[in-house]
Parts: C-alpha cells; structure tokens; sequence
C-alpha cells in the first residue's frame, strides 16, 4: 500500500501507538503487586490513565460536549464518551481507556480506507490541467492558468502535457494517450484537423491546437464536476443506514439507561450494571454500518471510473444493480454511427453530382452522423452564406432555402410530411436512405450504410447473461433497416421510425411496464444525439462515446467515456457486486452487534470483548467494502 498518509492521519497514528503503548504498560503494573501505589483502583491509576485516555480521545470528548451544546446528542462520540465515562466511574480505567483507544484505531482505519478509495477517483482528477501555453501573435508563448484560455486562442502543447480545453489539432500530430479519462490504455492518433479533448495527455510529439472551447466548457471541467457532485446522490441503501442510526442511537441510549439504573432497584450491584451499561453502549456504537456502506459505493464508484465509466451519483449504481430492462437507440450507440454514402439514386432527369451538391449544401448545417457523412463524401466547399432558413427536424431531416430553391433533405417521414411524392421503385428499403426534394419534387435519394459495432453481439450476450429480461433497440431509421439490424444483433424487439418524442412515450409506456412488475430499473443508452430527453426520462441514462458532447453528459446518469458496449455488462456487475458487499455488510454487523448487546445486557460479554466486536465488525466491514474497488467485478 503505498498511500502516504496525511498529516492529520500521521498525527492519529503517533497518538494511537503511544496511548497503546501506555495503556499496556499500565495493565501490567495493574497487575504488579509489588507497585500498591498503582493497584487497579486507586486514584493514582486513575489519573495514571487520563493521560493515554485524553491523548487519543480529547477530540471525541470535545465535540461531544459541543454536540450537546448544539443539542446535537446521541452520535457515536456521545456514545463513546458516555460509555468511557461511565467505566471512569465504576473505576474500570484500562477498560476507559482501551475502548477510547479502539475506537480511535477504527477512525484511523476508516479514514485511511476513504483515503484509498478516493485516490481512484481523484486519478480521474488528475486529469485537470494545471496551466496552459498560449502563443501570441508576435510568437512568444505565454504560460496562463487554463480558465484564461480564449476561443480561439492558439495553445502549444508540448510532449507529456495535458490538453488544457478542447480544441481542434492545426499544428503537429501524435499520439495521446486518453487513458485517465476512458481507461483505454490504447493511444489514439491525431492529425491536424482532428478534434483533440482536454484532459488528454499528450505524447511525445509537440502540438498545436486552437481552443474551441472555454475551460469551463470543456469535457474536462464537465467531468470534474461531475466526479465532485457524486458524491452528493445517495443511493437508498445509505440513506436508509442515516435513517436507521437517527433512530437506532436513541433507543440504544434509552436501553443503557434502562440497564443502568432499573435492575439495582431490584438486585442492588449498582456498579455493574452501570459497567454492563457502558458496555451495551460500547457495542451499539453503529460505526460499521456507518462507515462501510457509503464506503463500499464509493469503491463501486471508484471501480467503475478505473473502467472508464462515469456514474454520477451511487442511487444510479444502486438502480443499475436492479437493472430489469435496457432501451438503446440504434444510430451511434449500437452501431458505429460512421455512415458511408454506399448509393447516390439521382430521379429521372437529374444528376449525381447536382444531387449530392444540394444535400451536401444542407447537411453542412448538422452534426448527425448520416449529415457527416454526406459531406465527406462530397469534397467541394458549398458557400453556407447562400443557405438560408434551415430548420432541423429531429428524426427526420432537414429544409432550407439555398440558390433561390427550397430544399427538403430527409427520410420517408419527412417526404411524406411535406407531402412529396416519391415513386415506389424509387424507395428504398435495403438500409438507411435520405431523399431529396427540391421545390416539392422529388430528385433522388442517397444510401447511408452503417455498421454494427464490433462488440455489439457480445455485449448484448453479456448483458443477457446479467439476468436482464428485456432488451429494446429504438430508432428514427427505418423499419427494414431497424429489423436487419435488430436481426444481426439478436434484438427481438424493437421500434422503428420513432421521433425523439416518440422514444420518450416509448420508454415511458415501458417505464409503466417495469415498475408494475416489480423493482426492476429501466436503462436508456444513447449517444446523445436527438436523444438527451430520453435519457433524461428513463431511470438511468446512459450516454455512449460522449467525450466532448456536452449535451450527454449533462443528460445523462452514467458516461460511458470510451463508446464501449461491452462497459454495460461491466458495470452492472460492479453495481451488483457494491450493492451485494453492503447488504452482506448490513447483515454482519446487524447480527454481531445484536448478539453482543444481549449477551453484554446478560453481563456475559464484557468491555473487553464490546472494544473488540465493536472495532472487530467494523475492520472486517470496512475491508470488505473496499473489495469494491478491485477492477475485476
Ligand atoms: P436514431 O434513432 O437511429 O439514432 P435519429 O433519431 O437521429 O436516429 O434520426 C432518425 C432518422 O431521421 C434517421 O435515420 C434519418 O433517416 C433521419 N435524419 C435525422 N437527421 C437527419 C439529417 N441531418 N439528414 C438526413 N436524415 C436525417
Ligand atoms: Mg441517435
């Protein structure tokens, strides 16, 4: 283990080791008879143990009398110093001290653990750029702090550095490794021209990059916000453990009391019953769910981001754990969303190239990966001055006005919607196809192919094997296509020519469905698309391959960075994995602490063995909890 502890940690732990010492040192001449002056009740012994005692426990005694001040009774410090208290007072010093000193040793050992796991999160911090180079106009390259970047500005990223915004490469290229932010431990290649994203690091070559993006814009600080605000999103599982000791705490407290003071009216031996109600409050003490559970759903969290999976919140993780059915859009999430024009269909009396110009004159205006692809494939420059009143239909297409003709770009929905009429013949229901209309008049169509993603079938196998009942695939494409592509992927259900809102009334009727049936959790993926109200509607949504959509992650519940399928089955088996080490923590702690305080009320177990169930339930909770962070769920 190699984390350096902090000052603070250090300090515990000197303080821990020399009370430790102490307090043995003082039992054995506790035991000494030949030292009378320090025999196990005199006052001299007593004040002997105030020293270990207030070495490790001023700070517990201390905010529990600001607590109570506050009128903040009744948390764990109340407990331990009540119970230590009362061990004072029967004259059980060691015990005082030795229970002030366990419990000290748990803190330490929860504080480390918290420690170890929040370093797997903040690697992902790491990602924050510390400065960035920026070089004037005369040539000289000013060293700013990332936040002081403009658009446009011209960075220099030297090898090894980190991209302090997103920005677009002009100058240079090489390979970056993306790693902290999608676990992919592949470089990448990029060449100018190519969209470069802050948080990156880049490798040995020296780039030139314009910044596209402010920083507080960009995919890094987006990121970094979200890691912060995780935390901040409960899920049930810890809110029920706060509820349970709200009330747990009182009642134990009342129970002492009862113990302490009712049986001596009847059996006198006022003084053990007063120890055996110190020790009833020793074992109360809820440390170990206290601790462990949020614990275990930060490693969950943790875990998932070494994965390149960002979760947002451990009710997300929670949810997925109950995962019962995924909706997933098709274009870009489970398939590549690189289309390829594979046919150009100019009508009767057009042609080719006048086809493509004014679908490339209109596609210029959009991000949609058939509009990319469009444009790819026809290399000349079109003026987009000359284009005027563009509209963007999601889910169907495109108008607008360009060299004084009006110009409907789109699919079948659309056509029909501006009431064009396309021959029969000239529809096409192979694969993805985008029709053109000019003026109303139907002038040919062009042929998108898209693939499914390579890890498609495998994923969806893996995620059946999850026990998820019901897979759905949704799209705005068309019915043949969606039913080959369900077809190649062993999808059986699936709904085509959706508009994004009709994907929302889609997962909603859906969503009725699941919550009828039982606990079971909806999950919509998406690449972010013309899907973000979906994403937002289902009970976790998902963003695929959103490294630098903002939309998405702003959308969506859990980021997957990397475009991965196969991050699905992963991280619902790291959610079943979290929420299993909780419950099973749960269940321990609740049954050794039960059995403890009957046996301790009976006067069978002790101070000493209340020190160790309590500090022993707590150590094997809080490691267990952090199995959560191992990469291999
Ligand atoms: P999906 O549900 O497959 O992700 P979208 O909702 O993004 O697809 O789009 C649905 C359909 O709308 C596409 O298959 C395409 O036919 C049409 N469409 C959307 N945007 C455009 C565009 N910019 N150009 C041409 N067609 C488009
Ligand atoms: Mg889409």
């Amino acid at each position: 283990m190699k984390q350096k502890l902090t000052a603070k940690q250090q300090k515990s732990l000197r303080e821990i080791i020399i009370a430790g010492v102490l307090l043995a040192i003082l039992m054995v001449v506790e035991h000494t008879e030949s030292i009378p002056l320090f025999n196990e009740h005199s006052w001299t012994m007593l004040l002997a143990c105030l020293v270990p005692y207030l070495l490790v426990g001023r700070d517990v005694v201390r905010l529990c009398i600001k607590g109570i001040l506050n009128r903040q009774l009744l948390d764990e410090r109340f407990l331990m110093t009540i119970a230590t208290i009362g061990a004072f007072a029967t004259e059980e010093y060691c015990e005082a001290v030795a229970v002030m000193l366990f419990y000290q040793v748990g803190e330490f050992f929860q504080s480390y653990a918290v420690g170890k796991s929040r370093e797997s999160i903040q690697q992902l911090l790491t990602i924050a750029p510390e400065y960035a180079n920026v070089i004037a106009e005369d040539g000289s390259v000013e060293t700013v702090d990332p936040d002081d970047v403009e658009i446009g500005d011209v960075l220099l990223v030297k090898p090894g550095e980190k991209i302090p915004v997103d920005g677009t490469v002009i100058e240079g290229s090489g390979l970056i490794n993306t790693s902290a932010l999608t676990g992919e431990s592949m470089p990448r290649e990029v060449q100018v021209g190519d969209a470069i994203i802050s948080g990156c690091v880049n490798g040995e070559s020296l780039l030139k990059v314009r910044a596209d993006k402010l920083y507080d814009d960009s995919t890094v600080a987006q990121i970094l916000e979200l890691v912060e605000n995780a935390a901040t999103k409960k899920s049930k599982t810890e809110s029920f453990i706060t509820r349970f000791a709200r009330y747990y705490t009182p009642i134990v407290v009342a129970g002492a009391a009862i113990l302490a003071f009712i049986p001596p009216i009847f059996f006198g031996e006022f003084t053990k019953w007063m120890l055996r109600a110190c020790t009833f409050l020793v074992i109360s003490c809820p440390c170990a769910l206290v601790i462990s559970v949020p614990l275990a759903f930060f490693g969950g969290i943790g875990a998932a981001s070494k994965a390149g999976v960002l979760v947002k919140g451990s009710n997300y993780l929670e949810m997925m754990a109950n995962l019962d059915t995924i909706v997933s859009d098709k274009t870009g999430t489970l398939t590549q969303g690189k289309f390829k024009v594979s046919a150009v269909n100019p009508a009767a009396d057009f042609d080719k190239d006048s086809l493509m110009r004014y679908a490339a004159a209109v596609e210029q205006t959009s991000t949609h990966p058939i509009a990319v692809s469009i444009c790819e494939a026809y290399k000349d420059e079109i003026d987009p001055t000359a284009l005027a009143a563009v509209e963007n239909l999601a889910g169907r297409g495109i108008t607008a006005n360009f060299e004084g003709r009006k110009l409907a770009v789109g699919n079948m929905k659309l056509m029909n919607e501006l009431g064009v009429a396309v021959a029969e013949d000239a529809v096409i229901r192979s694969g993805t196809c985008v029709y053109i209309a000019v003026d109303g008049v139907y002038v040919g169509s062009i042929e998108v192919a898209d693939a499914p993603k390579s890890e498609a079938v495998r994923a969806i196998t893996d995620i059946r094997a999850e026990h998820v009942k019901n897979i759905v695939m949704l799209t705005g494409d068309a019915e043949d296509t969606a039913k080959k592509v369900a077809a190649e992927l062993g999808i059986t259900e699936y709904r085509a020519e959706l508009l994004p809102q009709d994907k929302v009334s889609v997962v909603e009727e859906l969503l009725e469905k699941v919550g009828v049936a039982g606990k079971g959790k909806l999950a919509f993926i998406g690449d972010g698309i013309n899907d973000a109200p979906v994403l937002t509607r289902a009970d976790v949504g998902i963003a695929m391959g959103s490294l630098g959509s903002d939309a998405a992650i702003e959308a969506a519940d859990i980021v997957i960075m990397d475009d991965n399928l196969e991050r699905i089955p992963t991280i619902i088996r790291i959610a079943r994995k979290t929420i299993g080490i909780s419950k099973a923590n749960i269940a321990f702690a609740l049954a050794v602490k039960i059995a403890c305080l009957v046996l301790g009320a009976a006067g069978i177990v002790g101070m000493w063995g209340a020190v160790f169930a309590d500090v022993g339930v707590a150590f094997i909770c809080i490691l267990n909890s952090m199995r959560t962070l191992a990469k291999n769920a």
